[in-house]
This record gives C-alpha cells, sequence and structure tokens, in this order.
C-alpha cells in the first residue's frame, strides 16, 4: 500500500442512499431482498412474496429472464408469460428487482420492475450498462465473476457516465481454485467498495456458496462486515425450484435468518428495516 492509499484507507466515503420504490439503500438501516431465483407460475410467486414478506423481506426478487449456462435449462417465463408479477407486487405493495440481459428489453421489463438487475456474466457487457444509465429506475450490478473489484467500479461508472447515479454494488462470488463451493463469496469486497465508492454495497451469499445451508451463515458475515443489504433466493419448495433450488432457503430458514441478522444488525447499532 502507497501512501496515498493509506491515508485514502482512514477516509469515509459517505454512501449515497438509493432508493428501489420507496426503499432506501444505504441509509440508517438494513435492508433485504429476497425471492426466488426465477418467476415460475403465479401461484408460486404469490407463495414466495407472502413467505418473504411476513419474515421482513423489504424488496422482491425474481427472474423474468435467465442467463443460463446450459442453453437447454429454463430461461425464464419472458415478459408475456410473467405478467401477473407486475400485479402481484403492486398487491402487496413491494418492490420488484429483476435481471435485464439484453438492451431491447429495458423498455418492456422497466414497466414491469423498480429496479434493473444486470447479472454477474453481463458486467462488461458496457453497451447494456450504458443503455441503463440513460433510464431513471436504480441498477443492481453483479460483480462479475472474474472481475477485479476495481472492475466492477469502472463498470459502474459506466451507468453513472450517462446521467444515472441510481447504482447498487453486489458482490455474488467469484471463481477460485476452491470447488467445495459453487463460488467464493468475497467479503473483503465489502470495506474495499464502502472505501472506494459511495454505492450501497449488496451481498448475494445464495450465488456466493450455491448451498442452502451455508447461506444463512455468510449472509451474517456480509451484515458484520458492513453490507447495507442482502440479496436471498427463497423457494416455497426449494426441491421444485425450476432454477438454483439448492442454493434457496425454505420460509422457515429464511425466518430464522431474518431474525439473526435483525438481531446482530442492532449489535452493530444499524437497526433492521424490519424490526
Ligand atoms: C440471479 O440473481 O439469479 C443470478 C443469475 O445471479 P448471477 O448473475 O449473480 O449469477
Ligand atoms: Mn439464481
Amino acid at each position: 500500500m502507497n501512501e496515498q492509499q493509506a491515508s485514502s484507507a482512514n477516509d469515509v466515503v459517505k454512501t449515497r442512499v438509493v432508493k428501489i420504490g420507496d426503499v432506501p439503500f444505504g441509509g440508517e438501516k438494513l435492508q433485504v431482498i429476497a425471492g426466488p431465483c426465477s418467476i415460475e407460475s403465479e401461484s408460486q410467486f404469490r407463495k414466495s412474496i407472502e413467505g418473504c414478506r411476513s419474515s421482513g423481506a423489504t424488496v422482491l426478487r425474481g427472474g423474468i429472464f435467465k442467463m443460463r449456462s446450459d442453453p437447454k435449462s429454463f430461461q425464464g417465463l419472458g415478459i408475456q408469460d410473467a405478467r401477473f408479477a407486475r400485479d402481484l407486487c403492486r398487491e402487496f405493495k413491494m418492490p420488484l428487482l429483476s435481471e435485464v440481459t439484453d438492451p431491447r428489453q429495458i423498455e418492456s421489463l422497466g414497466d414491469m420492475v423498480d429496479a434493473f438487475q444486470v447479472g454477474t456474466r453481463n458486467m462488461f457487457n458496457y453497451s447494456l450498462l450504458q443503455e441503463l444509465g440513460r433510464q431513471k429506475k436504480p441498477v443492481l450490478l453483479k460483480r462479475g465473476f472474474s472481475a477485479l473489484l476495481d472492475e466492477l467500479l469502472m463498470a459502474s461508472e459506466y451507468i453513472v457516465r450517462e446521467g444515472n447515479e441510481n447504482v447498487l454494488l453486489c458482490e455474488r462470488g467469484i471463481r477460485t481454485f476452491e470447488r467445495a463451493t459453487r463460488n467464493t463469496l468475497d467479503l473483503s469486497a465489502i470495506p474495499y467498495l464502502k472505501e472506494r465508492s459511495h454505492f450501497p454495497v449488496i451481498v448475494d451469499p445464495s450465488h456466493g456458496v450455491g448451498i442452502s445451508r451455508f447461506v444463512s451463515p455468510m449472509a451474517l458475515a456480509a451484515v458484520a462486515a458492513g453490507a447495507d443489504g442482502l440479496l436471498i433466493e427463497v423457494h416455497p419448495s426449494p426441491k421444485d425450484a425450476l432454477s438454483d433450488g439448492a442454493q434457496a432457503l425454505d420460509f422457515g430458514t429464511f425466518s430464522k435468518l431474518m431474525k439473526d441478522a435483525a438481531k446482530l444488525s442492532a449489535c452493530m447499532g444499524r437497526p433492521a428495516a424490519w424490526t
């Protein structure tokens, strides 16, 4: 570390509050975004909302377009077949975050969601980032699975330079030599990003570890390390999920995590939004 880095290490960058719907991230309270990996059907999404909301989640997640490694696997319902999602979110008065995989989806997806997610495979898709920079809705930018933290920060600049300053940075695990977990969740990303950027930092332990029983301990570790929010995959019946079932929490496990996260966050001087 050179002298400049050492002195800047002591400077606290004030986090900008970014709202998804009317839910503030990076402010006084810890927030949790939860929901299934994919929106699969009206009844699956309704049950997911009920289960996540009753435990305190403040924003919903749910993929409508899925970027799967295997082209034969479920690719998401697409806009036409997922229209019910917007009505359900309105009924329950909860904002929705969903992934955009192609600039051509922005207009139609923008009518359905309150925030756009950029997935790990698209962090380097600069034309997508620039187009999202011309929108008003917030963008949750996931770290590429092989991206340096500085590359994540530079990717966020592609959005900001076009005029959209509503960015949330998301650590979701990187690919390392370790095979025991799906990815390696890099918790050091939290203090580093908080020192270098004024955007809220969200941690996604679900993709970070890929194994449901390891999600809660890593979520709590992220809270302890200062994350502004968590992104958690929850499914009414994980064994039946069309994507990422192995890492999805059932409602009971999610409820316990939310209680533990609230206690831990309170100890650290930051109340949870759901308490
Ligand atoms: C997701 O959130 O379901 C997802 C596909 O995430 P990632 O891009 O981090 O793999
Ligand atoms: Mn997923």
